[in-house]
């Protein structure tokens, strides 16, 4: 008697070049090995590698949405080239103008008179590069309505808001209104790189948030945010997450009892630590709250100081890092920083070896949501000018993988990819076919 699967994936390989098929059944791998037989439907491979579905575990879902809809300045470096780009994206009179990836080396911090140059008649917000701030016309000041206004908005010597608003994406979400950005187009692209599961890592995050991502893409949902996101049918609960700015830091005791509520809700949590002062202030704080957990994760570790790197193996905290960065925003580091800073940069290979648990994340829409930008910075630490950065750092193709990637096992979920990520240097890989739950959620 022969055993019946959904779907048999064969003439595959494995990372290793060694034949491979799968048989899938009621959404999970039934069967593996080098060749699979029962009655089923079959897919021929034709020697494509098959490997796990990819997991993005740091990004920002709405933003990202949100950006495939908005004017891209990440390229534009002269005023005159935001000034057309504005120009050519504005819509219909009174509709609003949303630009994003705004670098500061253009003209500064722009306020309300600069931007009332650029764009007069149509309420214009930008967003700077790193995501923080939001720059707002006098178009669009004027229709965030009256005052209370909270701290997120920055008043000029007048006492008026100056243009300038700092991490306010809620509030200002909440102002401007409208429909919410399409999350079904965002996860048909991500399929098509062969994202299987994502983490949204917004830490304002709460029921608003997670009824508007549940159910709006094929991916696997993990959400962090605040300790009062509700668990749902939808979604996995992430841990609680501390958004720290090393200039405006919290008492650490304060931190320490935002870990300790984490604990009593059953959580755990995850603290943005892209300067070191971030790190070590995190770190503090899990040691008064009676240490890290198993789970506990520090997002980006954008500069680890290599003394630090023991302590953060012995807390068993897990580092979730952004490989694209290297290359997305490298030539700006190696501009503006000393050369022996450079080597404290999102750190990957003296992490590992040392035992601490890495995996990766875009962080779009500040990072690349390709996955393979990452998986080829992973491996070769190299900027878009193809300079080198902690080339100590760099990592295997398999490790690099394995940042995204949960390895096949019978029994598990058939989340899982055919894809091809050639040798040569500089090659990112492609997705020949995305399944999540055992369903083809994209076919190239
Ligand atoms: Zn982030």
């Amino acid at each position: 008697m022969s055993e019946k699967f959904d779907l048999i994936i064969r003439n595959a390989c494995g990372a290793d070049g060694a034949p491979l098929a799968v048989g899938v059944r009621d959404g999970r791998i039934a069967a593996m090995g080098m060749t699979v037989a029962g009655h089923s439907a079959e897919y021929d491979a034709r020697g494509l590698t098959l490997g796990g579905g990819l997991h993005d575990h740091h990004l920002h879902l709405l933003a990202t949405a949100a950006r495939m809809e908005s004017v891209d300045l990440n390229d534009c470096r002269s005023v005159d080239a935001v000034v057309t780009r504005l120009r050519a994206g504005a819509g219909a009179p009174g509709t609003w103008v949303r630009a994003i990836g705004y670098d500061e080396r253009v003209a500064g911090l722009p306020d309300r008179a600069l931007l009332d140059g650029w764009l007069p008649d149509r309420p214009l917000r930008v967003q700077d590069r790193t995501g923080g701030y939001w720059f707002l016309n006098s178009v669009a000041l004027a229709e965030l309505g009256e005052a209370p206004l909270p701290a997120c908005v920055d008043l000029g010597a007048d006492g008026r808001p100056n243009g300038r608003i700092w991490r306010g994406d809620a509030w200002l979400r909440e102002r401007i209104g409208g429909a919410p950005p399409s999350l079904s187009t965002l996860g048909q692209r991500l399929a098509s790189w062969g994202v299987t599961g994502v983490t949204d890592a917004g830490a304002s995050n709460g029921a608003a948030e997670a009824a508007l991502l549940a159910g709006a893409m094929p991916q696997r949902l993990v959400i962090m945010g605040t300790e009062g996101l509700p668990a749902g049918d939808g979604h996995a609960l992430g841990p609680v997450k501390l958004l720290l700015d090393e200039n405006d830091l919290p008492p650490v005791e304060a931190a320490a009892a935002r870990i300790a509520a984490a604990r009593t809700l059953g959580r755990n949590v995850a603290a943005h630590c892209v300067t070191l002062g971030e790190l070590v202030f995190y770190l503090e704080a899990l040691a008064i709250a009676g240490g890290a957990k198993p789970g506990d994760r520090i997002e980006h570790g954008g500069v680890i100081a290599a003394s630090l790197i023991g302590d953060i193996a012995a807390a068993g905290l897990t580092v979730v890092t952004q490989p694209n960065f290297i290359h997305d925003r490298g030539d700006r580091y190696r501009a503006q920083m000393d050369a022996d800073a450079l080597d404290d940069l999102y750190r990957l290979g003296s992490l590992m070896r040392r035992g601490v648990k890495v995996l990766g994340g875009s962080d779009a829409p500040y990072g690349d949501a390709n996955p393979w930008v990452a998986l080829r910075a992973a491996t070769d630490r190299r900027t878009r000018e193809g300079e080198v950065i902690g080339g100590g750092e760099a990592v295997s193709r398999a490790a690099a993988l394995a940042l995204y990637q949960v390895p096949l096992a019978v029994g598990a979920p058939a989340d899982l990819i055919l894809y091809d990520w050639p040798e040569y240097t500089g090659a990112l890989g492609t997705v020949a076919m995305t399944l999540i739950d055992g369903e083809i959620v994209w076919q190239q």
